[in-house]
């Protein structure tokens, strides 16, 4: 058995509070404070590291797939396209224009294999996957909070929540009183009247109790190297297998190294994660050098970044109040929030419902980004970086519609929300076109 030991009960004094909490600054959670912000609520994002984008960013996925369903139309748009208009107005994105989309086309297909933006199983069609530069986002990121007016708490971890009795005989009977956070300055809570769990990994769920659904996955490290001589020359060999990015003479390295590490890992575990940190380096290292001794064009190449983070797929996913499955692929929902294509499949669409970012025990909680309550398979698709976008604007709003309320996220009117979404610039599937 364990050692353990017993810490003295602590005072934790209270930094701050809000109408919205969003926990975890990745896709998900920047997308929720936002939309929290701009409905009028008074907002605050908290995240662990310096930096906003989680995986989209310090993760150097530096790849949005997809906006569309794989066949010529857009299924997702609201925040996740803003962000595109805001990379592309600093030059820092690639992607086919709209009159290629779904366009079956060899060359243009094989032009945008090479940035990335065209995966799965041939007959291909052109995509609308964007490429992006992951420092400009981080920028883009901070200037963007800061105009929606949403407090930045960053370096805060989240390590703790204060959960109490809500309404004894309603179906979620606790709620969250304070989320705690651990840093260079001691623990520190945040009183928060609603609280989105857009940690990528459910740590607040976990916290506050509600079941979970957990999953062991290869670990991956992304990375660039610059100084490649002649990028068109090296993708037409066999032996590179990267990506084009928007600097000239750069390459992105996708997964990281050619082999896959030795075993899964539980990304919540940090001996696991210790284990994966280490060897997935040295991965890295050994692809640079065989990169540089066997590849034409990366004789002078050089590595420049590794991700800041490695590449977690999947961990806990909430089991809410509706799990979303393959089988539901296609299926439409009263309660439909967002519509996602997936990224290796033509033509395959999940739309969203909100109960899949609803727990079932805490009221004023809820879900965004890549853990929601979906199963393994549909995760593929709602994990990626533009769903995960749409769940986060969805669930900013309907927390500020919770708020305004007064009540549990389980009894915000569906019809309302997907009605604000829409006039916010989301696509909302069944919705009328604005
Ligand atoms: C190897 C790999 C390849 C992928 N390829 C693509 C791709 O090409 N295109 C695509 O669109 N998607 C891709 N994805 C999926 C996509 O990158 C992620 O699923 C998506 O970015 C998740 O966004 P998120 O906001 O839900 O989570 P994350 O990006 O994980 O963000 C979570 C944030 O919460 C913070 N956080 C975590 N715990 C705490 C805590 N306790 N307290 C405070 N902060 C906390 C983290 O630091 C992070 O900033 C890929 C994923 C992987 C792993």
């Amino acid at each position: 058995m364990a050692d353990t030991i017993t810490i003295p009960e602590q005072q934790v004094q209270v930094i701050a509070e809000c109408d919205v909490l969003v926990v975890g600054g990745g896709a998900a959670g920047m997308s929720a404070a936002i939309a929290a912000a701009r409905q009028g609520a008074d907002g605050i994002l908290a995240e662990r590291y310096g930096y906003l984008g989680g995986l989209a960013s310090g993760g150097l996925i530096a790849l949005l797939l997809t906006l569309d369903d794989g066949e010529g139309r857009q299924v997702i748009a609201g925040q996740c396209q803003e962000l595109v208009e805001r990379l592309e107005a600093r030059g820092a994105c690639f992607y086919p224009p709209k009159g290629e989309w779904g366009a079956a086309d060899d060359a243009l297909v094989e032009r945008y294999r090479r940035w990335g933006l065209v995966w799965g199983s041939a007959p291909h069609v052109v995509r609308y996957s964007v490429a992006y530069d992951p420092e400009e986002y981080k920028y883009i990121a901070n200037t963007w909070v800061g105009e929606a007016g949403v407090r930045l708490l960053y370096h805060r971890w989240a390590s703790d929540a204060a959960v109490e009795m809500d309404r004894p005989h309603g179906g979620a009977p606790w709620r969250i009183s304070h989320v705690v956070f651990t840093s260079k300055a001691g623990r520190q809570a945040v009183r928060a009247s609603y609280v989105i769990d857009a940690t990528g990994d459910g740590d607040i769920f976990l916290l506050a109790g509600e079941s979970y659904a957990r999953e062991l996955v290869h670990p991956w490290l992304w990375f660039r190297m610059a100084g490649v001589n002649d990028a068109g020359a090296a993708q037409a060999g066999r032996e590179g297998f990267f990506f084009r990015t928007v600097h000239g003479g750069q390459a992105l390295m996708p997964w990281g190294a050619a082999e896959r590490i030795s075993r899964k890992i539980d990304a919540t575990d940090p001996d696991d994660l210790t284990f994966a940190e280490v060897e997935c380096r040295r991965m890295v290292m050994d692809e640079v050098d065989r990169l540089r001794a066997q590849v034409p064009g990366f004789e002078d190449a050089y590595l420049t970044d590794v991700a800041l983070t490695l590449g977690i797929t999947e961990s806990r996913r909430l089991e809410g109040a509706y799990t979303l499955t393959r089988e539901d692929m296609g299926r439409a929902f009263d309660d439909a929030i967002a519509t996602t294509g997936h990224w290796t499949k033509y033509g395959a669409v999940y739309h969203i419902p909100y109960r899949s970012l609803l727990p079932r025990r805490v009221s004023n909680l809820l879900v965004a980004g890549r853990c929601i309550s979906v199963d393994h398979r549909a995760h593929h698709a709602t994990k990626e970086i533009p769903p995960a976008f749409a769940t986060g604007e969805a669930a900013g709003i309907a927390a500020v519609q919770a708020l305004r309320a007064a009540k549990p996220v389980q009894e915000v009117d569906v019809t309302a929300l997907r009605e604000a979404l829409r006039r916010a610039g989301a696509i909302v599937p069944g919705a009328p076109a604005s």
